[in-house]
């Protein structure tokens, strides 16, 4: 049988890990050609031996320092460069495009640009730079494939016609991270440890603290938008506790189709990676006696502010959304070494969209370059 060749970029994160746990359990479906890690080397090592891989990208090479590496072993490269390089391997047919940061940007159209599919997880990439990177697929007839729950359930529900639909609204659901329900007086005083608390997900600290903030369900509304082609108003954020609905999609005939499973990421993974096809896991199913019920509330746009400000980014467009994931990050990273509170996060990144000064349709040096500038300007 014919096996998928899959490069993982950020192969030791949270979505790294758990890809390789899903490759793991179909090795007659898929074979692992390279893997990269911004500085895991013990990790990466390991996962190299394991699934004999060769290709290795390590991209802070300082990790490099004093360690032997048997060179017939392995090809390590490192630095950015070495990601893009990766991305764009010939015996490649999917990358995984699962690192952290701007740098999944410049993989992606890379990926794309040599003719491959992609399995996206980073965030930045259809944020900062969504109309650039669809007209990249576009242009190579390449797909991208989400693999965020809630992209993999819109995806997946539009997939069910094989003919002409039209979609009338987007529906995203939202777990409302570990202080929905929280009034004003006590989000004031929650702290970092409190925020790392996540119902339902494990993820890695960054995106626990977006979920904390809702911006994490703003810049998931910015990707479907690119994704799906879809107006920023047609896609409504909906609370649901249970994150056993993964989002719906409701068409203009007035049906919805939902996508349902167990919080687990290594669904939507499997799925990305096995599209279009499905292949059996134990992943999923759901006990419905067991869960009893689903409830569904609205945000609370108010006390979460970060929600409507990533709407209002994608309203202006441009380089705006750009300056909304570098304050963000900014932000987070200030929350995580206790500089600011949480509440002080949307603050924060408010300031820095209002002193913006919108590039519309930026070319990816525009993108790079107001990224770097919105981070000088607030550290
Ligand atoms: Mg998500």
């Amino acid at each position: 049988m014919y096996r998928k060749r899959i490069a993982i970029l950020g192969s030791t994160g949270s979505i790294g890990t758990q890809a390789l746990q899903v490759i793991e359990s179909h090795p007659d479906r898929f074979e692992v050609i390279a893997l990269s890690t911004y500085q895991n080397i013990q990790l990466i090592l390991e996962q190299a031996r394991k699934f004999s891989v060769k290709k290795i990208s390590v991209v802070n090479s300082n990790v490099l320092d004093g360690i032997s590496i048997d060179h017939s072993e392995f090809d390590v490269d490192t630095g950015y460069e070495s990601l893009i390089q990766i991305a764009s391997m010939d015996n490649v047919d999917m990358v995984l495009v699962a690192v952290v940061g701007i740098a999944g940007l410049q993989a992606t159209i890379a990926a794309l640009e040599s003719g491959k599919d992609v399995a996206l997880a980073n965030k930045e990439t259809l944020v900062v730079g969504g109309d650039l990177v669809m007209e990249t697929a576009r242009r190579f007839g390449k797909r991208i494939i989400p693999v965020d729950s809630e992209h993999s359930a819109i995806f997946q529900c539009l997939n069910t016609a094989s003919g002409h639909q039209e979609v009338k609204r987007i529906i995203l659901t939202a777990s409302g991270g570990p202080f929905r329900g929280y009034n004003r007086e006590s989000l004031k005083r929650v702290t970092v440890s409190d925020a790392l608390k996540h119902p339902n997900w494990s993820m890695g600290k960054k995106i626990t603290i977006d979920s904390a903030t809702l911006m994490n369900k703003g810049l998931e509304v910015i990707e479907a938008k690119w994704l799906f082609d879809v107006e920023i108003d047609k896609i409504q954020v909906v609370v649901h506790p249970q994150s056993i609905i993964h989002s719906m999609v409701e068409f203009t005939d007035g049906s919805i189709i939902a996508q349902l499973g167990r919080p687990d990421m290594r669904l939507p993974i499997l799925y990305a990676l096995s599209y279009p096809e499905r292949f059996s896991s134990d992943y999923g199913g759901l006990d419905f006696f067991e869960i009893g019920k689903l409830t569904f509330e609205e945000p609370d746009v108010e006390n979460f502010p970060c929600l409507p400000l990533a709407y209002k980014a994608a309203r202006i467009g441009g380089t705006m959304p750009t300056v909304l994931n570098a304050a963000n990050e900014v932000a987070v990273q200030k929350f995580l070494q206790e500089e600011i509170s949480f509440m002080e996060i949307p603050i924060f990144i408010e300031k820095a969209m209002k002193s913006h000064k919108v590039i519309q349709q930026p070319k990816i040096d525009d993108i790079l370059s107001v990224d770097k500038e919105v981070r000088e300007f607030l550290s």
